[in-house]
């Protein structure tokens, strides 16, 4: 099984994402749903709002009444009632009156306009209060209809949604108390390499710290999901199968870091070997072409490069949308915005390259320069970009002003 496959990017990714069965959705309290994948539709049961309300504190009033109304010959009307936010009316108003009524509260039978306070003169008050009106006022003026928001029957988020706090108003209102929801998927961080120190041991020579993996798992976090183990590894074949297949035991998601390519002592290729369903694969992208990738045991696993660069794109371009996928996401990817080229770039056709790029603003468009050289054994140049710059497989080069898209990591400042 040391055979190695060749794939372009497309075919990586769908392989992938063919591979991705969702996780089994569990019910949540609604508001723990928030920034998760809704795994049910929301259809509203009523309508929004419930009820035809006030949309002003002022007085509900037939317009038919003040059809001749004007400042010279003001119309009075009788206040038959007052009606706060959450009293519905026990009556229907006849000819020539009126109800007090406040912002939210339900509009009684036979009233089809409000007359806001400020545009009206008060006399009176209790049994005896009147209001003078001096204008007309327009049927529905400052009147909230029901089913204005929402009609009922509505499909208002469909599965698959990330969940905002804004969709959380909606739910409340239409009363889900419960939502299904992904459960949050356990990965596995397991980094390679006898070079490789802990971020508090001093530096020997020939080793550095490592830094991979410490940022693969905020970035799975920040994806959906929750690191169950995080390990570092001896390049030791046996030691990292004997890893892989404990992570397979707990986790849905394994990830390896280095010790995938054609070195001497890669132990991610020779535990590769060991392991049912997984390939060895070099990927027509730049960076991150070594990978192994395979369903062991029907989890997930993926072989990542060690350069840390190759970490970044491979995550961005491959696992996160995995990832999502697993958690039922409709969206896989980052947000993914045209952009402008500030420097030529070169490349390969038959080649996918991601480009960490630092963007700018410029007349109300985004330009998208290479973060320093694209060094996949730098560090700083992922730090510094704002995106993914993506030539796609058929270009060779990108000119200066020519189009193309971009993986957002963060937006620049405006
Ligand atoms: P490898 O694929 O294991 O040969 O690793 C390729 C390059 O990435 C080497 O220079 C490694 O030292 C470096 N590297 C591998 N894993 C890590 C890590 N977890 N953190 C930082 N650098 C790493
Ligand atoms: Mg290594």
């Amino acid at each position: 099984m040391s055979l190695v496959r060749a794939l372009s990017y497309a075919e990586a990714r769908a392989t992938v994402l063919d591979a991705v069965r969702p996780l089994p959705p569990v019910s949540v309290p609604f508001t723990a749903a928030v920034g998760r994948a809704l795994r049910q539709a929301v259809v509203s049961s009523h309508e929004l709002p419930p009820f035809r309300n006030s949309a002003m504190d002022g007085y509900a009033v037939r317009a038919a009444d003040l059809e001749q109304a004007s400042a010279g010959s003001p119309v009075t009307l009788h206040v038959v009632e007052v009606l706060p936010a959450g009293t519905p009316s026990q009556r229907s108003l006849s000819l020539g009156q009126a109800a007090r009524i406040m912002t939210g509260a339900m509009l009684p039978a036979g009233a089809d306009t409000v007359v806001p306070f400020e545009d009206c003169e008060r006399s009176g008050t209790g049994p005896g209060e009147r209001c003078i009106v001096r204008r007309p006022s327009p049927v529905a003026e400052h009147v909230r209809d029901a089913g204005a928001d929402v009609r009922e029957g509505t499909i208002v988020f469909e599965p698959g949604r990330e969940l905002s706090p804004h969709d959380l108003a909606v739910i409340a209102s239409l009363g889900h108390a419960n939502l299904d929801v992904s459960p949050v998927p356990r990965v596995a961080v397991l980094s390679t390499g006898d070079e490789l120190l802990d971020v508090d041991q001093p530096l020997r020579p020939g080793a550095i710290r490592d830094s991979n993996r410490p940022m693969l798992a905020q970035l799975v976090t920040a994806a959906g999901g929750t690191v169950h183990v995080e390990q570092r590894l001896p390049d030791d074949t046996g030691a990292v199968a004997h890893a892989i297949r404990e992570a397979l035991g707990s986790c849905d998601v394994v990830l390896t870091i280095g010790g995938v390519s054609a070195g001497d002592h890669d132990p991610v290729k020779g535990a590769a070997t060991t392991l049912p369903d997984v390939e060895l694969w070099r990927v027509a992208m730049r960076p991150g072409r070594p990978q192994a990738f395979g369903t062991p045991s029907g989890r997930l696993f993926f072989g990542l490069p060690g350069n840390p660069a190759s970490v970044a794109c491979v995550f961005e371009a491959l696992v996160r949308p995995a990832l999502r996928a697993l958690l039922g996401y409709t969206q896989l990817d980052r947000p993914r915005v045209p952009v402008h080229v500030a420097e030529p770039i070169e490349s390969r056709a038959g080649r996918t390259d991601f480009v960490r790029a630092t963007l700018e603003w410029r007349d109300g468009e985004l330009w998208a320069t290479p973060a320093g050289a694209q060094l996949s054994g730098h560090l700083r140049p992922q730090s510094l970009a704002h995106a993914l710059l993506v030539v796609p497989e058929a270009a060779e080069r990108l000119a200066v002003s020519e189009r193309a898209e971009a993986l957002v990591l963060r937006m620049p400042a405006r």
